[in-house]
């Protein structure tokens, strides 16, 4: 497995520099504390819990796997303990509400720290980061006895949290789920049915698990809008707090699946286990929207995760690894051969994955920013970020798990036919990596999200939200040094407008003309909205090399790097382009019988 040594200096320069989330969090009341030098002590020390404790784990993970027997679910050697010792140093409370046990730290402090424990062990990193989903979602929608009850216990990492959604039957259209919940005469509700794939669903770590489950009620509608959310707790909590009996819901057994290995994918059986509503009747899935919204952006963490794990690797393999020499003539004369790293295709794999990584990080630190924003911001304020990540959200989870497993993939490559071989982990992570594009909603699903529901559904205004910043930076930076990237990234957001409208006529004659679109249109969508962040790295990276009499070669890489992704990266929206706008005919004309003879 490859050494993983957390990028703290370059998540500095996204949350100091490019951010400047000390300065935005005086301004959010609650996070005034959120100072420079808090934030950087916290990322480096979760930094050593991820290098030192959960990295060692992962391969750990991977060749043991979680067993499942009738008393339950044990998970790989080593997990137990570091979940223990997650809870002693106080990380699942990091940026939960002080009110329920929390530190009250943004959540963009969370999230670097789930990138970084993402990168050293993804399997592990999913028990935790389930649970901060079930925070959210009571924090959100749960009443004063359910928080009492249930969220300080998840906060503090007492009990873990899992989101339960699938049946075998639905998972992109959860309109069709059947578990069943009727109420008993003392106000819960009796929860029966079968829930598919639940990460997290049983396991050894905690003595309790408090399961968000998707259910109907006796009469309700049909479809989404006959759907409610309840609590259900593994163990039955007494009034006192303390675990109780045991709760009907049961593992029935774990997948056996192409990766993430230690984290358990259970099917769960309720069997008239006490449940307890959150939220109004009829209204869960709207409630359940929080988790999920939550769980989206922790999965285009994923993507990053992976994408920074593999670049680690193959940096290091390419820098060792010796065959043929450089077309320019011998770059290590004294050895038999050149490093590898001297010859182009290795660099373009390798630059490719960086400016993915760094891009991505940019990216998603400012969601976890926007997040705070609308958490914590004045009204409007708040709800100009609402509408942003409402944009971006999708973009963010399927473009980043995408690119993220195309970076996965190059690691392999660039270690040639070591990549396949396990020894190295480099085949890990992207096996680990694919199943970032399937759940919390398939690209297809987030890209019929982005363009029907986000950028058609709104008339192009929430669109234009972002596609107004693109502006403001672009009118903002008129240095002939910034040129290159601000013409560019110009032409690119009016290109992107026109588009948004020619699929939007198209689809009023034909609706299919917006699902044809949809996948080519999100990836492309992904591509400007991350040239928008290299486009402001690069202007920052400039002034401080201007400004600098030290070592600027970290500002000198950036630059480079940002030239490479409007070089290299930014073209593939001219062929994303024409593909998006060659219409349906082509995908809808043939009759289902003559796919195959
Ligand atoms: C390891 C693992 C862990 C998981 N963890 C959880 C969990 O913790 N909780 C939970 O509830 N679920 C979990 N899931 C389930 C996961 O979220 C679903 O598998 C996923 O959402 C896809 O649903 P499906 O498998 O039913 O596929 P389907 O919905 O049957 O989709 C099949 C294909 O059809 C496409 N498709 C469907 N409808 C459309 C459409 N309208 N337009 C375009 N394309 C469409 C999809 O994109 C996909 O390619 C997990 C799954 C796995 C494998």
């Amino acid at each position: 497995m490859p050494d993983y040594k957390a990028p703290l200096r370059d998540i500095g320069f996204v949350v100091n520099e490019v951010l400047e989330a000390e300065k935005v969090f005086q301004t959010l009341p609650g996070y005034e504390e959120a100072s420079t030098d808090l934030m950087d002590a916290i990322a480096a020390e979760g930094a050593k819990f991820c290098e030192e404790v959960l990295q060692p784990l992962n391969r750990v993970g991977d060749e043991e796997g979680c067993t499942w027997s009738e008393e339950g679910v044990t998970t790989p050697a080593g997990f137990k303990e570091a979940y223990q010792q997650y809870v002693d140093n106080g990380w699942p409370s990091l940026s939960a509400d002080v009110d329920y046990g929390g530190q009250g730290m943004p959540n963009l402090v969370g999230i670097v720290n789930t990138e970084m424990v993402g990168s050293a062990n993804w399997s592990w990193g999913m028990y935790p980061g389930l649970s901060h989903g079930a925070v959210k979602t009571i924090e959100e929608h749960g009443t004063e006895e359910q928080k009492q009850k249930y969220l300080t216990k998840l906060i503090s990492g007492e009990w873990t949290g899992t989101m339960c959604l699938t049946e075998s039957h639905c998972g992109s259209d959860l309109g069709l789920l059947r578990t069943k919940a009727e109420p008993n005469a003392d106000g819960s509700y009796a929860i029966t049915g079968q829930k598919i794939f639940i990460s997290a669903g049983e396991h050894d770590m905690t003595d309790n698990i408090v399961h968000i489950v998707l259910a109907r009620l006796p009469d309700a509608p049909e479809g989404t809008k006959g759907i409610s959310l309840f609590i259900v707790p593994k163990m039955n909590v007494n009034d006192d707090g303390s675990v109780g009996e045991r709760n009907g819901v049961y593992c029935g057994s774990i997948e056996h699946k192409m990766g993430i290995h230690g984290n358990a994918t259970c099917v769960l059986n309720f069997d008239g286990a006490k449940g307890y509503l959150i939220g109004p009747e009829n209204r869960g899935l709207n409630c359940m929207f929080t988790f999920m919204n939550t769980a989206r952006i922790g999965t285009a963490a994923q993507g990053l995760s992976h994408m920074e794990q593999s670049f680690q690797g193959a940096l290091t393999y390419a820098k060792e690894r010796l065959a043929m020499r450089s077309l320019t003539g011998p770059k290590n004369a004294d050895g038999p051969a050149d490093p590898i790293i001297v010859h182009p295709d290795v660099r373009k794999m390798l630059l490719t994955q960086k400016a993915f990584a760094e891009g991505s990080r940019a990216f998603l630190l400012y969601l976890a920013m926007l997040g705070d924003i609308v958490d914590k911001g004045a009204e409007e304020e708040a709800k100009n970020a609402d509408d942003l990540m409402s944009l971006l959200t999708p973009i963010a989870k399927a473009f980043m798990t995408e690119t993220g497993y195309e970076a996965a993939n190059h690691g392999v490559q660039i270690f040639g036919g070591h990549g396949f071989i396990s020894e190295w982990g480099m085949e890990q992570i992207v096996r680990d990596c694919r199943i970032a594009m399937l759940y919390e909603g398939t690209t297809g699903i987030q890209a019929m999200d982005l363009i029907g529901r986000k950028v058609l559904g709104s008339g192009g205004k929430m669109l234009l939200n972002f596609t107004t910043m693109i502006d403001e930076l672009c009118q903002a930076n008129s240095a002939e040094e910034d040129k290159p990237f601000i013409d560019a990234l110009n032409a690119k957001k009016d290109e992107w407008l026109g588009v948004s409208m020619q699929i939007g006529e198209a689809a009023m004659s034909n609706p299919d003309e917006a699902g044809s679109a949809a996948v080519d249109y999100l990836m492309y969508s992904g591509y400007i909205t991350l040239a928008y962040f290299w486009a402001k790295m690069a202007i920052i990276a400039r002034q401080k090399i201007a400004a600098a009499d030290d070592d600027t070669s970290f500002y000198e890489a950036k630059l480079m790097t940002a030239q490479f992704y409007f070089e290299r990266l930014l073209p593939r929206t001219e062929s994303l382009k024409t593909t998006m706008l060659a219409g349906a005919d082509n995908l809808m004309q043939m009759p289902e019988e003559m796919f195959a003879f």
